[in-house]
């Protein structure tokens, strides 16, 4: 991977980082496409219609089914899925440890049972990269110790003695497979973990930047703790993670949520929050979020949002989509994930311009200015 830093606007950053499947330039926000695709969206209209350079998959959910042979079989996610630009997948930790009623950390790895038909599986910090070999992922991540917060100071100091061995086995894996000829072009990103613990955060991000990762995730925050709490944790441990490498806030957030971290420095993000909120009929504009449902659409002849140049702004109606809405016809689906993910992207370049202009901070008061709703 290849990473330069071409802008700074304050501590925000526009950088590039070049992998062998495409050319991305932050900030970035990642779609999530959970089993290889966007809910209601193909790779066709991921880079022909709203141009992403970089989405994300899971590994927890493409291990299960339809298993990572079968991905590796069909030319790994890229071949797959006919996404070819570039792809990053999560260790599948989170969602052993999220969605497994029976998940249990211990220090070698996590024990689940798979919520498809309960059988048992046991993540490691080797079988997770091992997994992500056969899909190719261009970023893969680390298995990390998450902890749901508000958590004790034990359970957090667990978390991150067992955070930073578990990410020296995937470091020395990595380059043991490497040596092998295996992974050649695929990257690897260290997770921080430390809860809203400043003094645990910059431990790990201390320890995690000494190893050689391709780039650095602060992980286990937006799971629950107020807003303000993560923006301090991210401020408080900024210092401390490498600026010479991407940094990556994981499942991260609204778009105040992403205008507030890159103004601290944070150069990546995913959250399913644009298709998510999409399908609930809640639609990311200009001037704020408002959902397609309430009456005063029936007869709106306006699209979405009258600044959006979105494929569905330019060709279809507000009142259009709330009878979509109303009918529960698939096609609305269609049309307000490409709505809201346009919007995520085109948050994501507009920060980018400012940035190069260097007037990050009057595009920070311009976004708030904007939003009556
Ligand atoms: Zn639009």
């Amino acid at each position: 991977m290849e990473f330069k830093i071409e802008y700074k606007s304050s501590n925000a950053r526009a950088c590039c980082i070049k992998t062998s499947h495409s050319e991305i330039l932050t900030p970035v926000f990642m779609p999530v496409g959970t089993l290889a695709a966007i809910k209601s969206l193909d790779a066709i209209d991921m880079s022909e219609i709203l141009d992403a350079k970089i989405i994300l998959a899971n590994t927890y959910h493409l291990y299960l089914r339809p298993g990572s042979k079968i991905i590796k079989q069909m030319g790994g996610l890229h071949g797959f899925s006919k996404f070819n630009r570039s792809f990053l997948t999560d260790s599948g930790g989170f969602q052993a440890f999220s969605l497994s009623a029976n998940s249990k950390p211990d220090e070698e790895g996590i024990k689940f049972k798979s919520h498809i038909d309960g059988s048992l599986h046991y993540f490691t910090p080797k079988s997770v990269l091992d997994a992500q070999y056969d899909f190719n992922s261009d970023i893969m991540m680390i298995l990390d110790d998450l902890v749901a917060l508000p958590a004790s100071k034990e359970r957090i100091d667990l978390s991150l003695k067992r955070t930073i061995k578990w990410a020296k086995e995937a470091i020395d894996y990595h380059k043991f497979k490497q040596s092998q000829g295996i992974g050649i072009e695929q990257n690897i990103f260290g997770i921080i973990q430390g809860g809203t613990d400043f003094e645990a955060r910059k431990i790990c991000a201390q320890a995690l930047c000494e190893m050689s990762f391709d780039g650095l995730a602060i992980g286990g925050l937006s799971v629950g703790e107020e807003n303000e709490a993560m923006y301090d944790t991210v401020e408080a441990m900024m210092p401390y993670v490498d600026e010479n490498r991407p940094r990556y806030l994981m499942g991260v957030g609204t778009p105040e949520d992403l205008v507030e971290n890159v103004s601290r420095g944070v150069d990546m993000f995913d959250c399913v929050m644009p298709t998510r909120n999409a399908r609930n009929g809640t639609l990311f504009t200009s001037f704020g979020k408002f959902n397609i449902k309430k009456a005063e659409f029936i007869t709106d002849n306006l699209p979405i949002d009258p600044k959006c140049s979105c494929y569905t702004c330019k060709n279809f109606s507000r009142a259009y989509l709330n009878h979509l809405f109303k009918a529960k016809e698939l096609t609305f689906f269609r049309l307000a994930s490409l709505h809201n993910l346009h919007y995520y992207l085109d948050l994501a370049k507009q920060m980018r311009q400012a940035i190069i202009k260097d007037e990050f901070e009057n595009f920070k008061r311009e976004f708030y200015r904007q939003r009556t709703c």
